[in-house]
């Protein structure tokens, strides 16, 4: 069986680690392995390329003596016969950053910079698997993963160029996530936790029978373990209910993971590198689970557009008018409701927000909120189920709720409350819809 493994920065943060990684490739025997930056990279370098753009030198040199410390730690616990070719490796990376931060040029300097995590480890974890007696191919994943002008990655020449690359069939690859070239030529990336993405991409293009995202969890957990008490992993899930949770923000999986392997059916298995025999969540085209809830996920950073227009009232064609200024300034729109004479949407890229706002004033009153927070339950929530309503909003008596969309599928409630309430109703939600 083909299978293309996903390591994120947790998983690959040590010498030690990368030690368990190697051995979970072999056993596994994963034929492209995917590689996230050592944790705290890419948040260090984006501390890093922000730093440059103000010319506030003393946090670049700080960020980089930082960096520059844990990879030489890093090289030095992990490899010997080749070590000088990993420190080689880490001067190239270094000198990038010196140059960019010293001359440096926007976007296309930030973005070179960011890179520099997941190329960096990808060589020394390479090198490892070298020196541990492997045959170790690295790719250079910004040569297969290309975008195109609306940031969509080019699947034909990642197919074409992975299988052509990928000729020894003794071979483990090893691949850099999130990085890639744009369609200006220029490095890029698929956007914060995109290695996940990275890795479904390229598990589809070699044709790959599962995709294993291995991170420091054991799973999909029914909600966000970082702030809510008890929660637990959940073993089946469908592609839908997956994606969904993914969407509305469950930060295990990067938004776009799911879609191309439910495409080409190939199953997603969440496992963690700390536990490897821990069972972890299997992602397939499974039926879906049979009681009544089951994982809930939020989404912060959500404003709200509310547009009231009498217009509205009894017209036809209005609706039309709004969404196609969203889509002039490629705004997607998350939760839509609406009245007889008002309607309100939600967006989380505000990179337009006063161009969005000055087009739609015509149409009538607009007005604006922040710091909201999307939340997200998936359970039996068709019209063949009744009550499932009643619990929920019981749950969330003491919450505000500020929208409500219920319908759209068979599977899924989205509710949007200011973003300090988010805390107080996911601990209320899982407290009152699940059992332990
Ligand atoms: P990686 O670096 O491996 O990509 P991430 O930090 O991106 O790891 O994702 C794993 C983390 O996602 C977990 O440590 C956990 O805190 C967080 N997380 C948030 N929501 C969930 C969820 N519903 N299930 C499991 N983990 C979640
Ligand atoms: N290193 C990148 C990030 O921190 C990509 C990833 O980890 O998936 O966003
Ligand atoms: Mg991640």
């Amino acid at each position: 069986m083909i299978k293309t493994l996903k390591f994120g920065g947790t998983s690959v943060g040590s010498a030690e680690n990368m030690r368990r990684v190697a051995q979970i490739i072999v056993s596994e025997g994963g034929r492209l392995t995917v590689l996230s930056a050592m944790s705290g990279t890419t948040d260090t370098l984006v501390s890093i390329s922000s730093a440059a753009s103000r010319g506030d030198s003393e946090t670049v040199r700080a960020g980089i003596d930082l960096l520059r410390e844990k990879y030489t730690t890093c090289i030095n616990l992990l490899l010997n016969s080749r070590l000088d070719e990993a420190l080689q490796a880490l001067e190239r990376s270094f000198t990038v950053l010196s140059n960019e931060t010293f001359t440096y040029r926007g976007e296309v300097s930030d973005r070179l910079m960011l890179a520099q995590g997941e190329l960096l480890t990808s060589a020394i974890f390479c090198l490892y698997m070298q020196e541990a007696g492997h045959r170790a191919v690295l790719i250079h994943s910004p040569e297969v993963m290309r975008t195109d002008y609306d940031h969509k990655p080019d699947t034909i020449h990642l197919k074409q160029s992975l299988q052509s690359r990928m000729n020894d069939p003794e071979a483990y690859y090893i691949a850099q996530g999130f990085i890639c070239t744009d369609a200006a030529g220029q490095i890029n990336n698929l956007g914060r936790g995109g290695s996940d993405y990275s890795a479904s991409l390229m598990g589809v293009a070699i044709g790959a029978a599962e995709v294993q995202i291995w991170t420091d969890i054991d799973g999909m957990h029914n909600n966000d373990p970082r702030i809510v008490d008890k929660t637990r992993p959940i073993r089946h899930m469908s592609f839908d209910e997956a994606a969904e949770l993914a969407y509305f923000g469950a930060k295990i999986l990067h938004p776009a993971t799911i879609q191309p392997c439910k495409e080409a059916g190939i199953s997603v298995r969440l496992k963690n590198s700390i536990s490897p025999s821990d069972e972890g969540t299997l992602i397939s085209d499974t039926k879906e689970d049979e009681s009544d809830f089951h994982a809930i996920a939020a989404k912060d950073g959500i404003t709200v557009v509310r547009i009231s227009s009498a217009r509205m009232l009894m017209a036809y064609g209005f609706m039309r008018k709004v969404f196609e200024v969203f889509e002039k300034y490629k705004t997607p729109v998350d939760m839509i409701t609406t009245s007889e004479v008002d309607v309100s949407l939600t967006i989380d890229n505000t990179r337009f927000l006063q161009e969005i706002t000055r087009e739609l004033a015509p149409f009538g009153t607009i007005e604006v909120s922040s710091n909201n927070t999307i939340i997200c339950i998936v359970g039996r929530l068709g019209d063949d189920h009744t009550g499932m309503a009643a619990r929920i909003f019981g749950a969330l008596k003491q919450v505000p709720i500020r929208m409500i969309s219920y319908g759209a599928n068979h599977r899924s409630i989205a509710l949007l409350v200011t973003t300090e309430y988010k805390v107080q109703a996911l601990q209320s939600l899982n407290d009152h819809l699940f059992e332990f």
